[in-house]
């Protein structure tokens, strides 16, 4: 075992956390280097929902969000020894609605598949629905409800989870990583914009969006790219729905810390990462269509930030090829919360060298053809 090496993470957001948390615990030295602040981009802005459920998955996807759910309620126990921050993970139910036909078999195709797998989700009226929350509009056909999809206040999650790392030894430097350096095929450490270089046994480069950049620093692309989403925060004369209200891609979202979101939009807008007046008027809509109540929100602000989309729709996890100690965390898109638990656990236990319970090596970067 090596554990009296030093990591390097490049990157404060959940993934770089996590990876550091679970490192530290271990009682291996790491170092987080973070060029803006801890938590400052997707990781901080993220709606905080942690359900597999999102998008259509495969079978190694959804074993893998279930062993992340898993390791999110260990953590929810453990965090209090380290840290007093409160990141609000529970279940609020969740109804996802159907006001069209079309709405009705991509829903019964999502019922039949959660059915399939024994977990609690039942098939409602919209009649039955509409009685459940006077934010449902009347024209809504039927609705799924489902208890099985926690969620959690994403910042906070991110804080704690540095904090924790602190805890337990971590150290978090505010800086930019400019390159790599170097001896042959290992890595001896980074440089900063400052022109300091750190020296470490193994850096991890857990960057968001922000690998595609990777290519000067070790030979090849990262197929990793930016996808925008915008949320607003809304204040509401009536009392916050007691459902998280889903309609395709958008939903109106209660939190368990008392705050009520709107998302979200998906956009191909590069690496801009600022709030627009057509986002807000797409995300108001879209509430619009499932509650008429939305009406008389308030928008009491926004964000917008960056998912990391790898191009197959799999994290890249792991030891990157061509090189003997440099690894890499990204690519985790619209989960990245959901999936950093058992992304920082596993990936520590390689670059510990330990043996694993859990096999990630379907995303390991090795599949990259280079
Ligand atoms: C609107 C929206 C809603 C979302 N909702 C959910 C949700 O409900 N559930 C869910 O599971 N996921 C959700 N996500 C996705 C989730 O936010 C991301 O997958 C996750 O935050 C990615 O974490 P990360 O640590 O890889 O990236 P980031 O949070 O982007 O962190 C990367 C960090 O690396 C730093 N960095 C980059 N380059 C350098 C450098 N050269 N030197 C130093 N630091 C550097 C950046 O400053 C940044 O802080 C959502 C995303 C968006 C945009």
């Amino acid at each position: 075992m090596l554990n009296d090496q030093h990591v390097i993470i490049v990157g404060g957001g959940i993934i770089g956390c996590m990876t550091a948390f679970y490192l530290a615990k271990a009682k291996v030295s790491v170092t987080i280097v973070e060029r803006d602040a801890v938590g400052s981009q997707a990781s901080g802005g993220a709606a905080g929902l942690l359900t597999p459920y999102w998008a259509p998955v495969d079978k190694t996807l959804a074993d893998f969000s279930g062993e992340n759910l898993r390791l999110h309620a260990d953590l929810h126990k453990e965090l209090p020894e380290y840290t007093n921050i409160d990141y609000h993970y529970g279940v609020i139910p969740f109804l996802r609605l159907a006001f069209s036909e079309t709405d009705e078999q991509s829903l019964s195709k999502w019922y039949a598949d959660r059915s399939k797998d024994g977990l609690s989700v039942e098939w409602l009226s919209g009649k039955t629905a509409q009685q459940m929350s006077s934010w449902i509009g009347r024209n809504v056909q039927s609705a799924i409800l489902s208890t099985i999809e926690p969620q959690v206040d994403a910042y906070p999650l991110t804080m704690a989870i540095a904090q924790a790392s602190e805890y337990h030894g971590a150290k978090i430097i505010s800086a930019e990583v400019t390159n790599i350096t170097t001896a042959g095929s290992s890595i001896t450490g980074v440089c900063l914009h400052d022109g300091r270089e750190l020296s470490a046994d193994s850096v991890v480069l857990a960057m968001g969006p922000w690998s595609h950049f990777l290519k000067p620093w070790i030979g090849f692309h990262i197929p990793v790219k930016p996808q925008r989403g915008q949320i607003l925060y809304l204040d509401s004369p009536h009392k916050h729905p007691e459902y998280a209200l889903i309609h395709n891609d958008s939903y109106i979202l209660p939190k368990l810390s008392g705050r009520l979101f709107a998302g979200t939009t998906w956009e191909d807008a590069g690496f801009s990462n600022n709030t627009t007046q057509q986002g807000q008027e797409q995300i108001i809509k879209n509430a619009l269509y499932m509650s008429p109540l939305s009406q008389e929100v308030s928008v009491m602000s926004s964000s917008a930030c960056l998912r990391p989309l790898s191009e197959d729709n799999y994290p890249f996890i792991g030891q990157l090829p061509s090189w003997d100690n440099l690894y890499i965390a990204a690519g985790h898109g619209p989960e990245g919360i959901l999936l950093s638990p058992a992304t920082g656990k596993y990936l520590s236990e390689i670059i510990m060298n330990k043996s694993s319970a859990y096999d990630i090596s379907p995303f390991s970067p090795n599949r990259l053809a280079l």
